[in-house]
């Protein structure tokens, strides 16, 4: 966790609800020199001649504050006018004694100018997520979010908004391994336990589809996740195995190891043999009432409706979610 997020307080920043899933749009930017009511201040970007011959698309408006002590110039030439103070609260990186303080024996206006080896796009997405509004910024690609993370890394930021934004992000991808390599790779840990968690419910082995993203994991990191989904698995087995209520028919006709014989059991274990024990289907109520109306005593379907079974049930799930709650 960051330490103090926003030491800064001379700007009146509306800090945004947490994020949902999927990540809101960005707020809308106008190309004018205008405040919105976050105070933010979006300026028209100024090609350099270069630019202009060049006819290069330019974006519609930067992250840029009036009353910032500090330009930093991304390195396509833009300028992005921060405060130092609030750069300094999430990263050693901006620490006063380094590159980036304001030079002692100038004494000139207090700004000054800064370049930093970021795109355009990159410094203004990180700055957005480092100043949160109400509209916390979108990640929208993959290569973005990596961008993001990269450039996190290499400023030493922890800010749980890029916590909470590559989370959301990351959610969204559908091959849980590309996730948990992503999320692994440069250490978001929330992350990377969600696509953990995803790659647990799925009998998917992936071994057709290998994520080109594990190249930046190591072999090691791969084999840990691997063992830790076994070991899941058959905790969970376990747990489905154990399950077991009273069932007055089967005491009288089969008087035999209950774990076993017991119709409706037999029934629902070969049911979901064949199933991830953490999907939906192994063990829903559908699931434990076909097992019961399969298992050729009178009785069983009248005990599925029991307190006792009914226990038995949401003790089952408890310990299945109990188990992906326990992912590292
Ligand atoms: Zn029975």
């Amino acid at each position: 966790m960051p330490k103090s997020r926003m030491r800064h307080s001379g700007l009146a920043i509306a800090l945004p609800p947490p994020i949902s899933v999927p990540i809101p749009e960005p707020p809308p930017m106008s190309s004018g020199t205008a405040s919105n009511s976050d105070g933010f201040t979006t300026e028209p970007n100024t090609p350099s001649p270069a630019q202009s011959l060049a006819l290069l698309p330019k974006p519609q408006g930067i992250l840029s504050f009036p009353d910032g002590d500090l330009i930093l110039q991304s390195n396509e030439g833009d300028d992005f006018g921060v405060h130092l103070d609030v750069l300094q609260s999430v990263s050693s990186y901006f620490d006063e004694d380094g590159e980036f303080a304001k030079p002692p024996q100038s004494p000139g206006p207090d700004i000054h100018t800064r370049r930093i080896n970021l795109s355009t796009g990159t410094l203004d997405l990180l700055l957005r997520f480092l100043y949160p509004s109400r509209h916390p910024p979108s990640i929208d690609s993959t290569e973005r979010a990596i961008t993001l993370m990269q450039a996190a890394a290499d400023l030493k930021i922890e800010c749980s908004w890029i916590d909470k934004g590559i989370t959301s992000y990351l959610s969204s991808v559908p091959h849980p391994l590309r996730a948990w390599a992503i999320a692994t790779r440069f250490g978001y840990k929330a992350a990377r336990r969600e696509a953990a968690r995803r790659f647990f419910e799925t009998n998917e082995d992936f071994y057709d589809d290998v994520p080109v993203e594990l190249e930046h994991v190591s072999a090691k990191q791969f084999m840990e996740l691997q063992r830790a989904k076994a070991r899941a698995v058959a905790m969970a087995r376990d747990a489905i195995n154990k399950v077991e209520w009273g069932c007055d028919g089967c005491w009288q006709s089969w008087n035999v190891n209950l774990n076993d014989g017991r119709p409706w059991k037999s029934q629902f274990l070969r049911r979901v043999s064949e199933l991830n024990p953490f999907a939906y289907d192994a063990t829903s109520e559908v699931t434990f009432e076909l097992s019961m109306v399969r298992g050729e005593c009178g009785h069983c379907p009248k005990s599925f409706v029991s307190e006792e079974a009914k226990d038995a049930r949401r003790i089952l799930r408890a310990q299945l979610d109990e188990i992906l709650r326990n992912i590292k």
